[in-house]
């Protein structure tokens, strides 16, 4: 059953096919090796139909993805997340059909299991046994969850700087983690990444397309689980926060390829969300760069949206495309307004989201004071990380609880003095 019918370099054109085993593109000009799929296959060996009838997870979009045979699958029971329509939140915005994707909900906390989920799948394809990442800290925590699974070796790169949540949850995982200092623009985990892959043969395995193309389409998932929890229709928006805007370019692929089998026609605005404490992209959108000449970053980034911490977007190019093709646009959002949302979000619709998860809604705050959102339309937020993810922003904002003697007149005194509330 092959559905893929090749790769094509981003940026040379060069061709390869899955047999040779390819992961980045051999001219080192680190062009993302783009996937090309056989829609007629895929047509023919299923219909909407039988996908209903499949296990709500990942996985049941197989034909969409690019692993040959079932049995490289290595899987946690990614995906398959829910789609929760926002009722108190909408009422609070002045929407009335606001849904989040909770990708809260996911094994290691993000959605970035979908993307390693079929990174790994593929190096078990391809008969590797050491795989190297370069991440802020969750796809990090992905490939290792994974690795652990597949029984692939995990060595990880990430900033001085991560959260220690991520840390914590990487070395329990067994991957080698290494923390390496971040004084100029370039990104220097990307750096030690690329050392090892080059000298030593391992696995490129981050969630930047130039370096594994294979992540990439894992995120597609969620465009085709939203499709199907709204009945197959197509929302008006959706609002990606975005850092390497590889998410985005995978959020945009599946919409993309559920319209090359003729399963829905048309598609969402894509809308980017970045901190304006790092916003290459947004710029890059709104001065209308070349998508193929993105100006990094210039400074370390400086916001606590450390999951939206690349300097440079390594998949830019396509993301542009993706604003361009669908009328969408970018948005970047102070850090003050992304610890708004994290508060709405847990305060009105229980959901507990890192400042990255919690950057979609932030950004959809500032789009309808901006006047880009109408209040009929069909909006989604993605949530992309869980809010345990990052204590210490946690403690810094939400501070503690008062603690008591357990008596009665404690409580009383207490609760007006904390929280304002007479019993
Ligand atoms: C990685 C990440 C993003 C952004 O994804 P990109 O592909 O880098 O644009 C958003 N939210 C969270 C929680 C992430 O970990």
């Amino acid at each position: 059953m092959p559905f893929v019918k090749y790769l094509r370099c981003a940026r040379c054109g060069r061709i390869y096919y899955l047999d040779e085993k390819p992961v980045m593109c051999k001219n080192k000009d680190l062009g993302r090796l783009d996937i090309y799929y056989d829609y007629e296959a895929i047509k023919n060996s299923i219909t909407r139909e039988e996908l209903a009838k499949r296990p709500f997870y990942m996985w049941r979009y197989f034909e969409f993805l690019p692993v040959s045979d079932r049995k490289y699958i290595v899987s946690l029971g990614e995906g398959g997340t829910p789609l929760i329509k926002a009722e108190r939140l909408g009422e609070y915005l002045g929407l009335k059909n606001l849904y989040l994707k909770d990708e809260t909900r996911m094994p290691t906390g993000s959605f970035k299991d979908r993307c390693m989920s079929v990174a790994v799948s593929m190096a078990k394809q391809f008969g590797f046994t050491k795989a190297a990442i370069a991440s802020s800290g969750n796809a990090a925590a992905a490939l290792a969850a994974y690795g652990a699974k597949a029984g692939i070796d995990v060595i990880a790169f990430v900033p001085d700087f991560a959260a220690y949540g991520k840390i914590a949850q990487l070395l329990f995982y067994g991957a080698k983690v290494i923390r390496v200092k971040w004084t100029e623009a370039e990104d220097p985990t990307v750096k030690m990444m690329k050392l090892v892959v080059e000298k030593y043969g391992f696995y490129p395995s981050p969630s930047f397309g130039p370096f594994n193309p294979y992540q990439i389409e894992g995120p597609k998932t969620i465009a085709f689980e939203i499709i199907e929890q709204l009945n197959w229709s197509i929302p008006d928006q959706v609002f990606i926060p975005t850092g390497a805007a590889s998410l985005l370019t995978g959020v945009y692929n599946g919409f993309r390829d559920f319209n090359n089998v003729g399963w829905i026609n048309g598609y969402p605005k894509i809308v980017a969300v970045q901190s304006t404490g790092n916003a290459p992209f947004v710029r890059a959108w709104m001065e209308k760069q070349d998508p193929m000449n993105i100006r990094p970053w210039e400074k370390p980034p400086e916001t606590i949206a450390t999951g939206l911490e690349d300097t440079f977007p390594w998949d830019g190019d396509a993301g542009l495309k993706a604003l361009y093709h669908t009328n969408g646009y970018g948005v970047a959002v102070e850090d003050e307004l992304i610890l708004k949302a994290m508060k709405l979000l847990a305060s009105l619709e229980g959901v507990f989201a890192e400042p990255s998860g919690a950057a979609g809604l932030a950004g959809l705050m500032k789009a309808i004071n901006d006047g880009l959102v109408d209040k009929d339309e069909k909006i989604v937020v993605l949530v992309t990380g869980h809010g345990l993810k990052d204590p210490d922003i946690v403690r810094k904002t939400a501070g503690d609880a008062p603690t008591i003697e357990p008596r009665e007149e404690e409580l009383v005194k207490v609760l007006e003095k904390y929280y304002g509330i007479k019993l």
